[in-house]
């Protein structure tokens, strides 16, 4: 995998592009007006190991409100600005650390060289975020959906750059993974900004995971792509925790453990799906970025899940507790929770050796 070279910048105290680890990112989900709630949610998104988080300013209280919001979280706050130019240059007074615009609905030239000069005097990046469902339907009408979201993005590119303003990243999100596949394919190499990659509007968590994995797996998978959201019609949290998953399993990022888990099938003499499931809860409580198996059968498990720091092998009656492949203990039925969960903190408290 060889990434693509970007262009560094600084989101607050965090980097995107060059060759920084990718960052995760998320959005908020609660009304931006109450600040309780949203500095809540952050926090609570900060512990998630979210990096960035995109709050929606729909109107001037929303703006206002960023004041008090950022004096009470860590993470660098992104506003998401659509059609009102005002709302981006009162988020910039809120001293937000990034904006996000839509050039498919702030067109007016003049305005937007008003925000990128506001920008520019307190050295706040843009991102250039083109959404598939909010193109002008005048945009090239007749050119294909990729090349058209491409031809918007550059378009307002161009028009920062002439007005020497190059805090730029680029985000190019349709609902069809395809399209957006194609179309940060298609930018790649035009432009030298950092990516945000996404797939829109993705869908609840069944269907919403696979979509985002594919789009964002495949691009990254190329090279593509300094910072991820995972869109989902679920809590952020979830967002972040799949976003995770996606680098995980390309190996570019680790994060807290991984739970290897059989499918089961006839050999199986307890249910492993429940037992997986109750593994994967404790795990929510654990940093290090261990990997635990959960298998089932004594016979097949230890040696199909020998790359695990630790698992449990589970047959009729009794179990193996096993580490790096080798058995290290046995265990009865009753206690295969306990036995398994106690040698996942041990590791997690003196760390793998
Ligand atoms: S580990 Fe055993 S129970 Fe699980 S899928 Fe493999 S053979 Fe079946």
């Amino acid at each position: 995998m060889t990434r693509r070279t970007s262009k560094p910048l600084r989101v607050g105290e965090v980097t995107i592009g060059g060759d920084t680890p990718i960052v995760v990112q998320s959005m908020t989900k609660t009304d931006t007006r109450d600040i309780t709630a949203t500095v809540n949610q952050i926090k609570y998104l900060e512990d998630c190991g979210c990096e960035i988080v995109r709050v929606a300013i729909p109107d001037k209280e929303a703006a206002k409100s960023l004041a008090s919001i950022k004096k009470r979280v860590s993470i660098p706050i992104i506003a998401d600005i659509h059609f009102d130019y005002r709302l981006a240059l009162a988020a910039l007074q809120a001293s937000v650390d990034c904006l996000r615009l839509n050039p498919g609905n702030i067109r007016d030239r003049e305005k937007i060289a008003i925000v990128v000069a506001a920008a520019k005097e307190r050295k706040a990046p843009i991102r250039i975020g083109v959404n598939a469902g909010s193109l002008p339907a005048n945009f090239q009408p007749d050119a294909p959906l990729a090349e058209r979201m491409v031809n918007m993005a550059l378009e307002q590119i161009r028009l920062m750059e002439s007005l020497n303003f190059d805090l730029i990243k680029v985000s190019l999100k349709a609902f069809d993974v395809l399209t957006t596949i194609q179309a940060y394919q298609m930018i790649a190499d035009k432009i030298p900004y950092p990516l945000h990659l996404g797939v829109t509007e993705a869908g609840l968590p069944r269907t919403g995971v696979i979509r985002s994995a594919i789009g964002i797996g495949i691009l990254l998978y190329q090279g593509i792509g300094d910072t991820i959201r995972v869109s989902l019609s679920a809590h952020p949290c979830e967002e972040v925790f799949v976003a995770y998953e996606i680098l995980k399993s390309l190996g570019v990022r680790q994060r807290g453990p991984t739970l290897v888990s059989c499918p089961s099938c006839g050999r199986a003499e307890v249910d492993i799906i429940a037992l997986a499931e109750a593994v994967s809860k404790r795990l929510q409580k654990i940093s290090k970025p261990i990997k635990v198996a959960v298998m089932g059968c004594v016979v097949n498990g230890p040696g199909e899940a020998k790359d695990a720091d630790v698992g449990i092998a589970c047959g009729k009656g009794k179990g193996v507790i096993f580490r790096k492949g080798e058995v290290v203990n046995t265990t009865n039925e009753d206690r295969f929770l306990e036995a398994i969960t106690t040698e996942i903190n041990s590791l997690n408290s003196r760390g793998l050796e």
